[in-house]
């Protein structure tokens, strides 16, 4: 638009500037004529010959006004005025001499623009011959608005004549001084027209902008014969501007439009598209979890899309289908239709963790193989159904579980005491059942245990039915109900203690050393490992301490224990000391390996041999140990304490003695038996008895471990109680001894432990 307007402007331009050149000779022309009647009369050329100034004057305003001629005058040969029309000869113009009397002298008219008195004037200047030229006629004709306008007749553009002496001045002198000036345009715009470019700089203009008004082409006048005074030919860029800014507008409003319209289509496309596509995207991310309960259950406007989300639909509820398949089938014996074994023990769990009080019944079939064997697997398939029938009708679906061929489990939950359980079932299963013309009965065996009274996990319920199971079979009786006690007897059945010896003897990694670490409360240092014995059996799997130990102190085989688990400790403490980290360990005693000759020998051989302090061995021993006898155990204790051992009070709290008794004990250390810290941030009677314990046993100088934290609220409560040091799972399990080397390593330096060089 700017380079297509600027090129019309300059084309208008010079329009008019032929325009003007013609309007200009035409004026001259005009003038000549008028005047070539005068110069051409006998009468004037006679005056001027004579130099008769009165008759000349009165000659030259006659014929002046004749042909509208404001100034007429006569200049002899040097260019001096010798007589004019109206005026006196005061006045002054600036002839180019030179080009004015060599034009006059061969004869020749010459024309331009003077200014004459602050006016300006089209002046011809003709030779007056008599023959030969004699004198020159100047006529000059006012340059006013309407001569102007006339000169430019066919153009719309402005013209401006101007003194050139005024030319280019500051706005303000220019409007204070009188500037000698004719225009067709305002008094107020000739400054600014006579200062603008030909070439437009940009149309474009913010609002409340001015913008470039004028466009101009200065003429240097001397193509017209002087340079007194200066032409411009002017154009008023304002209609163009208005035409400009109605593109502008329409451009806008087109594009305002436009964006209007995007907009609107971007909206239409999201609720058609987009936003069902995220919709299905997320839904598809929740089924991708598992959840598959009412998904896809909406519409999209898009058809396509709509039969995608239909697809899904129809994919997550097949998914769903099977998957509910596979899940019953994993968890339920396909035969009786029963829970499985696994998903037994994961209702157990769920009734272990509501903490209610029920009974586990394990129930064995009588009689069952002879049928199937005789009657053939049908008719024991049979058999095992209507088994698993009544026992659901006794506990419900839920509480029953076939475990093996024929044998069963089942969880009450009832008022019922176990004898009328045990009769109920019995009864139940022996009523006789009829297949195609035979008459079945099958009898039953029943193990009975009790959560949580005689079992605390699943593992002890389902381990101690089976013994209770075991001991109902081997003394023939319906039911057997488990008692304290039983566990460790029926291990002993099993030959663990055989086992137990050639372990040890053997040394092939069955047993090992596991190390749980101690945390002192106030630095919040590691100080300290208890040392902890391991049996990872080939066949029984992993034997619990409590089990073995136990054992093995009734048969006397503790102190080969002992003296494995002190030469496996000395070891562990030098290669944990070689990777940087000095702590002190703790090793279980019992009271038969304090007055064991053998053993202390072997604690001294084993210190000096590993060159390790006894101050960095801790014996603990139980409270229930040490108060056997306690003469015996004063002398004992003592002896290990001269050497610089540190001894602890093991599980303090279940033996019921008093703590003014025990510290009679050559000890350092108490530790809290956990059965009164595992529920501390719980149980108010608890955080009695252990607050108190902990004032006494520090009133008798003692340090007092807390063993069993499983929580924060523990840890912290413990920690305003003033406890020492606490043991517990939550800080850490027992771990192997690379495990504890590791765990040191991914403590932060200030919990890790006290380092000696
Ligand atoms: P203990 O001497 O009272 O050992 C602490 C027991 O508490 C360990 O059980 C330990 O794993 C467990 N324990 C530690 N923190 C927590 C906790 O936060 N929550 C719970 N629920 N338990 C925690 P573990 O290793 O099964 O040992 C049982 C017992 O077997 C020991 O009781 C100790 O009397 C005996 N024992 C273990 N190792 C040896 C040994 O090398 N020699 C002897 N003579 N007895 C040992
Ligand atoms: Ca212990
Ligand atoms: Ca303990």
């Amino acid at each position: 638009m700017n380079s297509s307007i600027r090129s019309s402007v300059n084309s208008d331009i010079d329009e008019a500037v032929n325009s003007l050149q013609i309007g200009v000779h035409n004026h001259q022309e005009q003038l000549i004529q008028n005047a070539e009647v005068l110069t051409s009369d006998f009468g004037f050329k006679q005056a001027v010959a004579m130099a008769d100034k009165a008759t000349l004057s009165s000659m030259l305003s006659n014929h002046g006004q004749r042909i509208n001629a404001e100034l007429m005058f006569i200049l002899d040969l040097s260019g001096n005025i010798v007589a004019s029309s109206a005026y006196d000869m005061t006045w002054q113009i600036n002839f180019p001499y030179e080009t004015l009397l060599n034009t006059a002298l061969i004869g020749e008219s010459f024309s331009s623009f003077f200014v004459v008195d602050k006016k300006i004037y089209n002046i011809v200047f003709l030779p007056i011959k008599s023959p030969r030229v004699v004198a020159i006629a100047g006529i000059g004709s006012e340059v006013t608005e309407s001569t102007a306008r006339s000169l430019i007749r066919n153009s719309e553009l402005e013209i401006t004549f101007i003194r050139t002496a005024d030319l280019f001045r500051d706005p303000i002198v220019f409007s204070r001084s009188s500037p000698v000036f004719v225009s067709t345009l305002a008094d107020g715009e000739i400054f600014e027209a006579t200062i603008a470019p030909e070439n437009i700089q940009s149309l474009f203009r913010l609002p409340f902008q001015q913008g470039q008004q004028f466009a101009s082409r200065y003429l240097d006048s001397s193509d017209f014969g002087t340079t007194e005074v200066s032409l411009f030919l002017t154009e008023n860029l304002s209609p163009i501007y208005q035409r400009f800014e109605e593109l502008v507008n329409n451009i806008l409003i087109i594009t305002f439009v436009l964006l209007v319209l995007t907009v609107l289509g971007s909206f239409t496309i999201a609720r058609t598209y987009t936003e069902p596509l995220i919709r299905l995207l997320k839904t598809i991310k929740k089924v991708a979890t598992g959840d598959y309960e009412d998904q896809f259950q909406f519409k999209a406007k898009s058809i396509e899309i709509d039969g995608l989300i239909t697809g899904f639909r129809k994919m997550t509820s097949d998914l769903d289908q099977r998957e509910k398949h596979i899940r019953y089938q994993s968890s339920h014996d396909l035969l009786t239709g029963l829970n499985s074994r696994d998903s037994f023990i994961q209702i157990l769990n769920e009734k272990i963790s509501d903490n209610e009080y029920f009974e586990l019944i394990g129930i064995n079939l009588t009689g069952f193989k002879q049928i199937n064997d005789s009657l053939g697997m049908d008719i024991g398939d049979d058999c095992l159904r209507v088994v698993a029938k009544r026992l659901i009708e006794i506990a419900g679906d839920e509480h029953v579980s076939r475990q093996s061929a024929d044998e069963f489990m089942l969880i009450s939950t009832g008022q019922d005491t176990s004898e009328n359980l045990a009769e109920m079932i019995f009864s139940a299963l022996s009523q006789p059942m009829l297949f195609e013309d035979v008459t079945l009965t099958v009898g039953c065996r029943m193990g009975i245990t009790s959560y949580p009274d005689r079992a605390s996990d699943v593992h002890q319920l389902i381990r101690r039915v089976s013994i209770a199971l075991e001991y109902s079979s081997a003394q023939n009786l319906l039911f057997y109900q488990y008692k304290d006690g039983d566990d460790q007897a029926h291990l002993k059945k099993l030959t663990i203690l055989k086992d137990l010896r050639e372990a040890l003897r053997n040394d092939d990694g069955q047993l090992q050393m596991f190390y749980q670490p101690k945390m002192n409360l106030v630095t919040g240092n590691i100080e300290k490992a208890e040392a902890l014995i391991r049996w990872f059996h080939p066949i029984e799997g992993f034997i619990p301490p409590d089990l073995f130990i136990d054992l093995a102190e009734k048969t006397g085989v503790i102190s080969l224990v002992t003296n494995w688990v002190i030469r496996r400790v000395m070891a562990d403490i030098k290669k944990l000391q070689s990777s940087g980290v000095y702590i002190q360990f703790s090793i279980n005693m019992s009271a038969q390996d304090l007055s064991n000759e053998h053993i202390r020998k072997l604690l001294e051989t084993c210190l000096e041999e590993h060159d390790i302090s006894p101050t960095d061995i801790c014996l603990e021993i139980t409270e229930r140990d040490m108060m056997v006898d306690v003469e015996k155990s004063l002398s004992l204790l003592s002896y290990y304490r001269e050497i610089g051992f540190l001894l602890s009070i093991d599980d303090y709290g279940i033996g019921y003695s008093a703590l003014s008794k025990l510290a009679l004990m050559p000890v350092n250390e108490l530790k809290i038996d956990k059965c009164f810290i595992l529920n501390l941030a719980s149980n108010k009677d608890d955080q009695i008895i252990v607050s108190s314990t902990i004032k006494m046993a520090h009133e008798m100088g003692l340090t007092v471990v807390a063993e069993g934290v499983e929580d924060q609220t523990s840890l912290d409560w413990l920690k305003n109680a003033g406890c020492d040091m606490i043991q517990g799972y939550y800080l850490a399990r027992p771990m192997s001894l690379s495990s504890l080397i590791e765990w040191f390593e991914h403590l932060e330096r200030p919990k890790k432990g006290l380092l000696r060089s």
